[in-house]
């Protein structure tokens, strides 16, 4: 693996932690972005790179939306990320979780970890055997913030869409509204289900097809191959699965009025946003619509510290005023005519004081 400082995606990360531990078999990335507001707060990823390379990438890119993400929600957290980098078995054991529990404790504080893809939450609360540094525990009482964040970061895109479909096509109600749901898993899966609850039109897809045919079931949707979900002629694409697919392939096969959903890391290259904006498709910014779940986490987290409101209201409040937020980057960006990653990016790295 190269120097971190020389990867393309490094942007004054502050710090990069390369962590083996020989006897578990862990191998394992964090990276703090920005600690300027807060401890770096992001979760961690599970997940088996064909190339080291992708994995610090992945962790680079991460960190930095987080930053961007947690500013953006108004959260007094910084921006961190951590990858586990996943044998081609996919093996994840206790011992892996808990030397991994041992490492973020390491920082001190610094960082502040979560699930995030193939992260359950049975293993955060495994790791929270090590390190009181985590978030996203198992959570009992429906009163108080914490749990699970994919619900929270499907509530926070669910009512993103319903401000695009009003901003972009005039519509009060999602109902009737065709929306092409990328990933069915906890956040895809989510988001589908309150948008089938208002009568929105899905079409949905995974990799996993089973998953996404038993939802499809459940919610009276369709379902298409993988293959095809990007190019399904629909008002709203969703990416709920991984990042990166918004290239100049992928937004060529888009037929669509707008892309607004929670994948982290959407545009493969900065100069994608300004390519939807050219084909005149309302881009909801990722790390924008997708905060529901680190505002859920970070209420529990604050909680715990004796620092935040606990109330699961206050996390609900928070988490209404996202479409706020893209309604001020999307009029911003008509008027300035820059595309609306852009406006918000600015508008983040202000924040962080960069
Ligand atoms: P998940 O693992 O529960 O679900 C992801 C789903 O996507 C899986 O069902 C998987 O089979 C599917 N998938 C993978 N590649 C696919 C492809 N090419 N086409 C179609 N489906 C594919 O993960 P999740 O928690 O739902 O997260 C989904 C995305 O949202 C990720 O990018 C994640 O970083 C982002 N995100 C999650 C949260 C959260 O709270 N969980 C918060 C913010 C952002």
């Amino acid at each position: 693996m190269t120097a971190f400082w020389t990867e393309p995606d490094f942007d004054e990360h502050e710090r990069v932690e390369l962590i083996h531990d020989r006897k578990s078999g862990l191998t394992a990335i964090i990276a703090l972005h920005s600690t300027h507001l807060g401890p770096g707060a992001g979760g961690t990823r599970f997940w088996h790179y064909a190339e080291p390379k992708a994995a610090m990438r992945d962790a680079l890119r991460l960190s930095r939306g987080m930053s961007y993400k947690n500013a953006m929600a108004g959260l007094p957290m910084g921006g961190g990320k951590a990858v586990i980098l996943a044998g081609e078995d996919r093996t994840k054991t206790p011992e892996m979780l808990a030397a991994f529990g041992d490492a973020v404790d390491a920082l001190g504080g610094k960082y502040v970890t979560a699930e995030d893809v193939g992260i359950s939450e049975a293993d955060m609360a495994a790791v929270a055997k090590r390190t009181k540094f985590v978030s996203g525990l198992p959570n009992d009482d429906a009163d108080e913030a914490g749990g699970d964040p994919g619900p929270f970061t499907a509530m926070g895109i669910y009512h993103g869409i319903k401000a695009a479909v009003q901003y972009k096509l005039g519509k009060d109600s999602v109902e009737g509204v065709h929306v092409a749901v990328q990933g069915t898993g906890s956040v895809g899966g989510g988001v589908a289900k309150l948008l089938a609850h208002d009568g929105a039109k899905l079409t949905l897809s995974d990799i996993d097809e089973k998953r996404a045919e038993a939802l499809a079931k459940e919610l009276g949707a369709q379902t298409v191959h993988a293959d095809a979900i990007m190019s399904t002629p629909c008002d709203v694409f969703s990416p709920n699965a991984l990042g990166a697919i918004l290239d100049d392939e992928g937004i060529g096969r888009l037929d669509c009025a707008i892309v607004a959903g929670g994948a982290n890391n959407q545009l493969a290259r900065a100069g994608h946003g300004p390519m939807l904006a050219a084909r005149g498709i309302l881009y909801a910014p990722d790390y924008v619509i997708n905060a529901g779940g680190i505002i859920s986490v970070t209420m529990e987290y604050l909680c715990r510290c004796g620092e935040g409101n606990c109330d699961i209201n206050e996390v609900r409040r928070r988490i209404a005023q996202i479409p706020g937020r893209l309604v001020e980057i999307w009029e911003e960006s008509e008027r300035s005519g820059i595309s609306s990653d852009q406006v918000a990016d600015r508008m983040a790295q202000k924040l962080i004081g960069r």
